[in-house]
C-alpha cells in the first residue's frame, strides 16, 4: 500500500508562503573560476575562515547522500539534531493548535521544545517491554497531530523500537513520523533511511554527536522526502552550519573506517560491561541495549549515584522518568574507563 500524504495540509500557513532567505552565498555559487568576491561584506585577508560558509553545505551532503543512499535534495543538516528538531516544530506545528506526540521515557527534547514552541506534547507511555502502545497512540492522534517522535534505539532505555510496530504507525498516523536515529550506528537493526521512498510521511534524523565521536562540532543531519525538505529549508537559518563544522565532519565521514572500529569496540566493551552489571549486588536488572550505554535498575538510584559521584564517575540518574524508577545510565566509555567504573561499582557494592 502507498501512503498519500499532502505536505501542504501538514505545513503552518505562513511557511507554506514563504521563499528561503537569499544570502549572499546563494546569489552566487561559485563555478570554480577565479572571481574578486566583494559581495558579502566579509573581511578579504585570508585566515581560512574569513568567508562565508556554503549555506547548502553542497559537499557534506553530496558525501552523506552517498554513503546513504539517498540525494542530496533529501537532506537537511542542523547546529545539531537539536536544531533539526526544532525546525520541524517550527515547519510544521501552529502554536496552541497543533499537537505532537511522544513516547515516554525518552528522549528529553521533544517536551523542551513543545514548550518552547507553545505546542502540547502528548504523552503515550510505552509499555513495559519499552514498545510503543499504538492503539494508545492513534486514539490520543487527531487532526491535529503533526508529529509522532520514535526514539530507536531508544535514550535513555537503550532498546530498539519494534519494526512492525513503526509500520503501523507510518501507515496510520495522520501527520509525519520522525524516526531519532541519533544511536543507530551501535545498533543490530538497520536504519529507516533506506524506507523513504515508501512513506512520504517519514522523517529520519541522524547526529554526528554520538557514534561519529563529534558532539562539538554540533552537526545533526535530517533525511526525509525533498518536498519535506524543502520546507525546511525555507525556514533554516541561512549560516547555520559553520565552515569548521562542515570541515571536520567531512574529514571524518572520509575516514569512515575508524568512526567503524570505535563503534566495534564500544560495542566489546558495553556487552562486557553488561556482564559485570549483572554480577553486582544492588544492580537489579540490566535491560538489552542497542546504544552505546546501559540502562540498569538498582536498589535504590541516587544513593548509588551519589556512591559513584563521590568515587569520581559521573552516571546519569533516570529516576525520576516514568518506567525508570531506581534506574542508572552508564555510558560505556574507553577500555580504561570502564574499568575504573567497575573497581568502584565493586566497591561500592558491600
Ligand atoms: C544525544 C541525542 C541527540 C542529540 O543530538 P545532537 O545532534 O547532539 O543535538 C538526539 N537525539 C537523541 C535521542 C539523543 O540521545
Amino acid at each position: 500500500m502507498k501512503i498519500e500524504i499532502n505536505i501542504n495540509n501538514l505545513v503552518r500557513e505562513n511557511v507554506k508562503g514563504l521563499s528561503p532567505y537569499s544570502s549572499a552565498r546563494d546569489e552566487y555559487v561559485s563555478d570554480g573560476s577565479e572571481m574578486v568576491f566583494l559581495d558579502a561584506n566579509e573581511n578579504p585577508f585570508e585566515n581560512g575562515v574569513n568567508r562565508y560558509p556554503d549555506p547548502q553545505q553542497r559537499s557534506l551532503k553530496d558525501v552523506l547522500a552517498t554513503q546513504k543512499g539517498v540525494e542530496a535534495s533529501q537532506i537537511l543538516l542542523g547546529n545539531g539534531s537539536d536544531e533539526v528538531l526544532d525546525l520541524l516544530f517550527r515547519a510544521f506545528c501552529e502554536p496552541k493548535v497543533d499537537n505532537i506526540i511522544s513516547l515516554p521515557p525518552t528522549y528529553g527534547m521533544y517536551k523542551v521544545l513543545s514548550n518552547i514552541n507553545n505546542v502540547e506534547n502528548r504523552e503515550v507511555l510505552l509499555t513495559e517491554e519499552f514498545q510503543p502502545n499504538v492503539g494508545e497512540i492513534l486514539k490520543v492522534m487527531d487532526q491535529h497531530s503533526k508529529l509522532l517522535f520514535i526514539c530507536s534505539p531508544n535514550n535513555p532505555t537503550g532498546n530498539g523500537i519494534s519494526s512492525t510496530h513503526i509500520r503501523e504507525l507510518l501507515t496510520n498516523f495522520n501527520g509525519l513520523v520522525v524516526i531519532d536515529e541519533a544511536y543507530i550506528d551501535f545498533s543490530k537493526d538497520a536504519s529507516w533511511i533506506t524506507e523513504l521512498p515508501q512513506y512520504p510521511n517519514l522523517i529520519v534524523t541522524q547526529t554526528l554527536s554520538k557514534a561519529y565521536g563529534l558532539a562539538g562540532i554540533r552537526l545533526g543531519i535530517c533525511y526525509a522526502s525533498e518536498e519535506i525538505i524543502a520546507m525546511l529549508n525555507k525556514i533554516k537559518p541561512p549560516y547555520n552550519v559553520n565552515e569548521l563544522t562542515q570541515q571536520r565532519a567531512l574529514e571524518r565521514l572520509h575516514a569512515i573506517d575508524d568512526v567503524r572500529n570505535e563503534i566495534a569496540e564500544i560495542l566489546r566493551e558495553r556487552n562486557a560491561l553488561n556482564q559485570v552489571l549483572a554480577e553486582i549486588g544492588f544492580v537489579e536488572k540490566t535491560y538489552p541495549s542497542d546504544a552505546n550505554f546501559i540502562l540498569a535498575q538498582v536498589d535504590n538510584a541516587t544513593h548509588r549515584y551519589n556512591q559513584l559521584l563521590n568515587a569520581g564517575i559521573v552516571v546519569r540518574n533516570r529516576t525520576t522518568q516514568p518506567l525508570c524508577a531506581n534506574t542508572l545510565r552508564f555510558t560505556v566509555g574507553t577500555p580504561e574507563e570502564n574499568r575504573k567504573l567497575i573497581a568502584r561499582l565493586k566497591e561500592i557494592d558491600n
